[in-house]
């Protein structure tokens, strides 16, 4: 399932997020919020993989 998530938002799976312009790849935790891309400054992520 492709989950996209947004700066801001809460994220609700913690897990490696992978920005949709540049590719850079983020770690989240549940109940942070997103930040934005550390390299483009992008808003918008995709789930690659679950972390626990
Ligand atoms: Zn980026």
């Amino acid at each position: 399932m492709k989950r996209l998530a947004t700066t801001g938002q809460k994220v609700e799976v913690s897990g490696i997020y992978k920005c949709t312009n540049c590719g850079n790849e983020v770690t989240c935790v549940k109940g942070e919020r997103f930040p934005p891309c550390s390299k483009c400054y992008e808003t918008n992520f995709t789930l690659v993989r679950r972390t626990k």
